[in-house]
């Protein structure tokens, strides 16, 4: 296994209950560094360019009108195996099927409101990670 990164997102309805902290611990406590991280409230423009593989789907409408409903956390992780391990830490997409322990489990609200987000490949990672941040902007 290799040291890589990983972007992740804490989600509106995680960061109206206030719950940053929380999840970057269970990064954190599970291994993983916090590289680069920024508060930001998407534009729609934004949210629908990042979740546009989803374009087609009939939940798209009401996720752009979700991730754009209140403060965001961007951010690129780093550690071993990182884009799997972060998948391990968040928990199945519904939090009724997430393993006891995961983010999503103890946090999330429903399968949309499900708290964070994170990429689901290495090069996916790549380029959710280049659209966010500028390279001068990851600290490893
Ligand atoms: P993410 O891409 O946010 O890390 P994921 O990879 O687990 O999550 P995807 O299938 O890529 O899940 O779906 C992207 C997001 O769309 C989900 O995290 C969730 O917020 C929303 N979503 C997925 N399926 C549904 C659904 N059936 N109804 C409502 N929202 C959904
Ligand atoms: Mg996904």
């Amino acid at each position: 296994m290799a040291t890589e990164r990983t972007f992740s997102i804490i989600k509106p309805d995680a960061t109206r209950r206030n719950l940053t902290g929380r999840i970057n611990a269970k990064f954190e406590e599970a291994g993983l560094r916090i590289v680069a991280q920024r508060r930001a409230h998407l534009t729609q423009a934004q949210a629908e360019a990042f979740y546009g593989v989803h374009r087609e789907r009939p939940f798209f409408g009401g996720l752009v009108t979700f991730m754009t409903s209140g403060p965001v956390v961007l951010q690129v992780l780093e550690g071993e195996d990182a884009v799997a391990a972060n998948r391990r830490i968040m928990g199945a997409t519904n939090p009724a099927n997430a393993e006891p322990g995961t983010i999503r489990k103890e946090f999330a609200e429903d399968i949309e409101a499900n708290s964070v987000h994170g990429s689901d490949s290495a090069e996916n990672a790549a380029t959710e990670i280049a659209f966010f941040f500028k390279p001068e902007d990851i600290v490893g």
